[in-house]
């Protein structure tokens, strides 16, 4: 480029509009760029065409494909494991599935120009959500109805999670013809919202009730009006003001201690014993209207919530604690009408469930990024692959093009050096690299436009289609054996 920039210039470009996966790699050459005199003119594609023919032609990978042994080795893995949806099964599915396998070809070579769609290991996103292949979308779908979650709320998760054509009438259908939703789903119970005041803040006030006996248990629930963070306890025998004191000391010792606190006037909530409890604990006992039931809606709404999930549940295995676990966990973590699960308003922070291992492990969920420990974790290189490594030279920082020779364990590699040098270097000290072996001497204008190149971004170079390509291909023989690391949060 150096060569061909002379003081003054014309730039030509084709794209009236720049896709979004272009940006960042743009800002790096105008930042290149800003030393030289030159103007952006608009030229059409039609005019452009040698460079229209270089962005589209198909760049050959210098990662080797995954010999056969890998490929059976995967398909062994993921017969094992077919209960659970992994992004491994994804990968396999979305090569097999006609359509997707197309968008993927279609991206590659751009014949599809489309910015919501991206490809990270063999699976395609459209926008954060996993394309789901047409061969898992069944257990994809019955993975969102776990413990029988309404359609309102399945198509909440899905929106981030997955995507596919038609993703929420296959939802409504799903749940119109799941039997036991069917058969317990009555008359809703009317609803009058009595205008409570929006609590400011997480445990401000809470609302308690008994549901049950139910299968044995008497279900104590409470619930906290700002975030809806549900706590239950459960007892075989009937519940008595000193039982309740029991559930709320064990409660509070975790949460603290709420302001206020809102019952119906049931006797054991209205003891002495009860009531000295919440005064010595500075806590305001708030006791509904006789007759008005309605009044303490968001407990009486978790019980009726609570009730018809269990009712649905009932023919499947597993004792009543462990359900009530099951919807516990599910309910915190799906989103309520606001966009934000329970345990994010409540805790600040997304909890993971099953439904996580559809994205392949380094992407990151959200818009939270893994720590550089882990994602150092889970770059790994192939001999063969072009690096940088990092050198100190006079105690000054040096990023040298090489080639890796040989991985030793899951951290280390040995390199060799354009220059002639092999060395061992750990996975932090290196980047993957596009910048090919220099053959010919330099001119010294070109060495600094290199450095340049080197410390930053060493994928500048990197062609236009690879982009769409995953950013740190993965031996599937190393990532099965090496331990998983956790997926960020
Ligand atoms: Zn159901």
């Amino acid at each position: 480029m150096v060569h061909l920039v002379e003081f003054f210039t014309t730039i030509n470009f084709q794209h009236a509009k720049l896709p979004i996966l272009s940006a960042s790699r743009l800002l790096r050459y105008a930042t290149i760029l800003s030393g030289f005199n030159y103007v952006i003119k608009h030229k059409k594609a039609d005019q452009n065409v040698h460079v229209d023919y270089f962005s589209r032609s198909p760049i050959h990978s210098k990662t080797p494909d995954f010999n056969e042994d890998d490929i059976i080795q995967y398909q062994t893995i993921n017969q094992i494991s077919s209960v659970t949806i992994t992004a491994e099964s994804i990968k396999t599915a979305t090569g097999k599935d006609p359509h997707l396998s197309q968008l993927c070809e279609d991206l590659k070579n751009g014949t599809i120009q489309d910015e919501q769609y991206s490809i990270q290991d063999g699976i395609v996103f459209r926008g954060n959500r996993v394309i789901i292949p047409q061969a898992l979308r069944a257990s994809v779908l019955s993975e969102l109805h776990f413990t029988h979650v309404k359609t309102s709320k399945m198509k909440n998760l899905a929106r981030r999670y997955c995507y596919w054509k038609n993703i929420d009438s296959d939802i409504e259908l799903f749940v119109k013809s799941c039997q036991p939703c069917a058969s317990t789903a009555n008359t809703p119970a009317k609803t009058s919202i009595h205008p409570w005041e929006e609590p400011s803040s997480n445990f401000q006030r809470v609302h308690i009730d008994y549901a049950g006996p139910k299968d044995g248990y008497y279900i104590f629930i409470l619930i906290d009006a700002k975030s809806k963070w549900p706590e239950i306890r459960l007892s075989k025998t009937a519940p008595t003001s000193l039982s309740t004191i029991g559930f709320l000391q064990d409660i509070f010792s975790v949460h603290g201690l709420p302001e206020t606190m809102v019952s119906d006037n049931a006797s054991i909530f209205v003891s002495n014993e009860f009531s000295s409890f919440c005064a010595s604990n500075g806590i305001c006992q708030r006791l509904i209207a006789p007759g008005h039931p309605q009044t303490n809606g968001q407990a009486g709404r978790y019980v009726q919530f609570l009730k018809k999930k269990l009712d649905a549940m009932k023919s499947e295995p597993g004792t009543l604690p462990s359900k009530v676990r099951d919807i516990l966990y599910r309910y915190r973590a799906t989103p309520l009408r606001c966009g934000s699960t329970p345990a994010e308003i409540y805790l600040g922070r997304s909890i993971r469930t099953k439904l996580d291992l559809l994205r392949p492990i380094n992407v990151p969920a959200e818009t939270k990024s893994p720590s550089p420990t882990t994602r150092s974790c889970l770059r790994s290189f192939r001999e063969g692959d072009r690096i940088q490594a990092k050198m100190f030279i006079n105690n000054k920082e040096v990023w040298k093009p090489g080639v890796v020779v040989e991985k030793y364990g899951r951290l280390h590699y040995r390199v060799r050096l354009d220059d002639g040098y092999a060395l061992k270097r750990h996975i932090d000290q290196l980047h993957r690299s596009e910048v090919h072996r220099r053959v010919t001497f330099d001119c010294p204008q070109e060495e600094e436009h290199h450095e340049d190149l080197q410390s930053g971004n060493t994928r500048t170079s990197q062609p236009a289609s690879s982009i769409l390509a995953p950013r740190t291909p993965q031996a599937p023989a190393a990532s099965a054996a090496a331990p998983t690391p956790a997926a960020p949060q």
